[in-house]
């Protein structure tokens, strides 16, 4: 069998494990892994090579698969490449009455298309041999058995290698990342031990049009990064019978949400590339009940995406915007009550409320000022209450700031500007950077000898933009980390990132994957042509030059 047969078959024995994150299925699918490889003569024999490892602390005791193939070209050798690959897949529910077809590739396309009116083109692919459908087989079981392949092709000639190839199978990606957050602390201790220089990550997962009609095929160096800066608000509840005696939280927050929600200024732009702008995730006031109040106090939060502004320069740019709002919402009521005076043939007199944002470092530093360490037994308590109930990070993030801010003297109006978990760093693969340079030219040349092949329209370009594991392959240097960590309240009680890991393997990345549409969606498929002939070649050939392969032998 060539490559393509190959990876085309084991591409559909994976989709057929079901696998969705938080299920059983997470382990059965790595227990195939690792079956898979070890039948390789490579494998046997060197068992301690290949490893199936609990990630740490999980409750769902799942594992990751670790491979090893020891490159002894050079004595000596400490260049190390990881490929890495997500296991778990998202839920089956978008398949409805079909759901037990769903990771049955060959008996869900007819069945499909029957029962689900699709608009063309998207029903002629559906029905076309050149397409593939599944959950998980664009996201990302192809792409994991194209490293597979890969591992069985270089496993047999280790002796031409001037380098280390390390595989990581790793669960939950579209959980919470456990899997890789764990696999990041074994790459760590074993670089300490074995001197591994790390030389660069190279991701499969999937790859899709940018815009419609979009026929490029997209290798992507780097990978977006996201943060999710919150605001706690808090105005000045009043009844509705005397409007002008307070300031609406809610009015506060809209004028936050339009200068924030989706506006390009905001966007990064590296490398000419630009991020996609915020867009609001939550926007809630905090009133339980009915009543003829005001609201008083109202979270909002966002997805910030990013592709080179750090934590500390995100938290700058969200202070200036919630400033101008606080502004813009004083200068509003002002303009109203004015008319309303008027109106009324009453004085006018400018109403009192100032401005007045602040970090929720300012504050909680402000409120210990004032009440020691009391202020901490208090948190302590409401976190142990909090993780009783099971509250989500974010409600543990936004009830720990209201509490301190109970504690605040200062009763007045005002912004308070906070992180929530998750943080994904962006990787910003730099031109002129030593490692950098040598994996952009290694994608540059095995993308040019693809383009010899075949006729696909392949481009490469920065910033993978799906939020992925990728991101944990580095993370902003130490003294970006405490604008961070001192703004996110859940920061250590219940989020944990290990930054000294992470900070230890940092390498550049980049995303090779397969082409197809839909991923999360019931017509997820995966494209035949590029997936399977284009994709593997580019995949190998990055791979034979980072590990110092001399490849004399065509590619099958
Ligand atoms: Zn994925």
């Amino acid at each position: 069998m060539n490559h393509r047969e190959k990876i085309k078959a084991l591409a559909v024995e994976l989709t057929q494990i079901r696998s969705v994150v938080g299920t059983a299925g997470e382990k059965e699918v790595a227990g195939k892994v690792y079956d898979t490889l070890a039948k390789l003569d490579y494998f046997r024999n060197h068992p301690d090579n290949l490893r199936l490892l609990p990630v740490r602390d999980d409750p769902l005791g799942r594992n990751s698969v670790f491979a090893l193939i020891e490159g002894t070209l050079l004595p000596e050798v400490k260049k190390t490449l990881l490929c890495l690959g997500h296991i778990d897949t998202v839920g089956v529910a978008d398949y409805g009455g079909l759901q037990d077809l769903a990771t049955d590739p060959a008996a869900l396309k007819e069945k499909l298309a029957q029962a689900t009116k699709f608009s063309e083109p998207a029903l002629s692919e559906i029905l076309s041999p050149d397409w593939l459908l599944g959950r998980g087989i664009l996201d990302m079981k192809t792409g994991v058995a194209a490293l597979m392949v890969m591992l069985e092709h270089f496993s047999r000639h280790p002796e031409k290698m001037a380098g280390n190839l390390v595989f990581f199978a790793v669960p939950d990606e579209e959980g919470n990342s456990a899997g890789m957050l764990s696999a990041v602390q074994d790459l760590a201790e074993l670089q300490a031990v074995r001197g591994w220089e790390f030389t660069a990550a190279i991701d499969t997962d999937f790859m899709t049009f940018r815009y419609p009609g979009d026929e490029n095929r997209y290798v992507y160096v780097g990978t977006t990064g996201k943060l999710l800066p919150c605001f706690f608000l808090y105005g000045e509840e009043t009844h509705v019978g005397e409007p002008f005696n307070g300031l609406d939280a809610n009015l506060l927050a809209s004028e936050v949400m339009r200068r924030i929600d989706l506006a390009t200024d905001l966007c990064d732009l590296a490398d000419g590339e630009v991020a996609l702008p915020p867009i609001s995730l939550h926007q809630r006031d905090n009133k339980t009940e009915y009543s003829v109040q005001t609201a008083n106090t109202v979270n909002l939060y966002f997805n910030w995406p990013t592709h080179d502004s750090e934590p500390a320069a995100v938290l700058a740019k969200c202070r200036a915007k919630a400033m101008e709002a606080f502004e813009a919402a004083i200068a509003h009521l002002n303009a109203e009550y004015m008319k309303f005076c008027q109106l009324s043939h009453i004085p006018f007199q400018p109403l009192p409320w100032q401005p007045n944002v602040l970090t929720y470092d300012e504050l909680y530093r402000q409120v210990r000022n004032e009440m020691g360490a009391d202020l901490d037994r208090i948190l302590d308590g409401l976190i142990r209450q909090l993780r009783e109930r099971g509250a989500d990070d974010r409600e543990v993030s936004m009830a720990i700031v209201d509490e301190v801010h109970k504690h605040c003297s200062d009763k007045n109006s005002k912004i308070v500007v906070y992180f929530a978990p998750p943080y994904y760093p962006h990787n910003f693969v730099r031109d002129g950077d030593a490692r950098s340079d040598i994996l952009l030219s290694a994608v540059e040349q095995a993308v040019a000898t693809a383009r010899q092949r075949y006729d696909y329209p392949i481009v490469t370009r920065k910033f993978y933009p799906y939020i992925s594991d990728l991101s944990y392959c580095g993370i902003a240097a130490a003294e970006h980390m405490d604008k961070l960590t001192g703004n996110m309240p859940a920061w250590q009680l219940t989020y944990h990132l290990p930054v000294q890991a992470i900070q230890s393997i940092s390498m550049p990345v980049v995303n090779i994957g397969p082409y197809g549409k839909d991923a999360h969606k019931l017509s997820e498929r995966v494209c035949l042509n590029y997936s399977f002939d284009a994709m593997p070649l580019i995949l190998q050939r990055t791979m034979e030059i980072l590990l110092g392969v001399d490849n004399q032998e065509e590619p099958t």
